[in-house]
């Protein structure tokens, strides 16, 4: 028998009782299955969307409150997979329309949300989308980013099993004709914070790695420089961070030294998530330089 059917006879019977007791009710089982077969909306449980906490926060109370924040993270068993989805499906939508930073609205081609699997143990997280990630709407698509995707791939992973985001979803605007790309402002990743730890607290990544110094600021106001911070475990609300040069870096500074230190903090990270390291990972880098 159906809940439907079931909450029919359930119904019935308390109507025959009011009935019993000298009530003026009619209803006979065949009706209520009448009504049962057309199932109107408010009888059907809708769906409902957890509440935007995060996203409705001033700029300056969530940028003070980013270091003191509580985990994230609530118990793996208590998020269902389409329960999931869903959520990071409304979380999307809202940032794809946001409107918080005038001047990215009216500079950006498109909001640059994440991409990746929702379900995700690993996470990296960079600074802002860059030119080519703002035309193709996907983050670390550019030149770093396929470095980024390197790196992934020799870690083990894809980029469809990790999942990768930016604290901030729109390129930061440039004055016209110049080109590169800006740092995010301070007030412009506070402002856009909120998305990131909504879609941290979906995904529940086992472990994050932050891609650079600017990665570092915006998610817990670091502000000391990359070799400092770099090559050691930080936290980000309850979820262990570990700090790494950015893509980009290696990609300007092509010393083997420099690569081997993003290499030493993947092999951490590998370590953490308890995933076997195979020796010629292990060696990658002590052949060279
Ligand atoms: N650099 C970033 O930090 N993020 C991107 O998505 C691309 C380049």
């Amino acid at each position: 028998m159906s809940k439907f059917d079931q909450a029919a006879g359930i119904v019935h019977d308390a109507l025959t009782r009011i009935r019993e007791n000298g009530g003026d009710v009619r209803a006979s089982k065949q009706s209520l299955a009448k009504l049962v077969k057309t199932k109107p909306a408010a009888l059907i449980p809708q769906k409902t969307e957890p509440p935007a906490r995060h996203a409705e926060e001033s700029a300056s109370a969530k940028a003070a409150a980013v270091s003191s924040q509580k985990p994230v993270a609530t118990p793996q068993s208590s998020v269902g997979a389409g329960d999931k989805a869903e959520r990071m499906d409304a979380l999307r939508a809202r940032a794809l329309v946001c409107q918080k930073c005038p001047q990215l609205v009216s500079s950006r081609t498109q909001v640059v949300f994440g991409v990746g699997n929702i379900d995700a143990e690993l996470m990296f997280v960079g600074e802002a989308p860059g030119a080519d990630e703002d035309l193709q709407g996907e983050p670390f698509v550019g030149k770093a980013g396929q470095l980024l995707t390197k790196i992934i791939e020799a870690m083990g992973f894809s980029r469809g099993n990790v999942y990768i985001g930016n604290v901030l979803k729109c390129r930061p605007d440039m004055p016209p004709n110049e080109p590169g790309n800006r740092k995010p402002r301070p007030d412009e990743m506070a402002t856009c914070l909120p998305y990131l730890i909504e879609q941290i607290g979906i995904i529940q990544p086992r472990v994050m790695v932050a891609l650079g110094a600017t990665a570092m600021e915006g998610l817990i106001g670091a502000k000391e420089p990359m070799n400092r911070l770099r090559g050691r475990w930080h936290e980000f609300k309850g979820i262990p961070l570990m700090a790494t040069y950015h893509p980009a870096y290696l990609l300007r500074n092509q010393s083997i030294s420099e690569k081997r230190k993003v290499w030493e903090d993947m092999l951490m990270v590998l370590e953490r998530m308890e995933k076997p390291i195979s020796e010629k990972q292990r060696n990658y880098f002590l052949s060279k330089g």
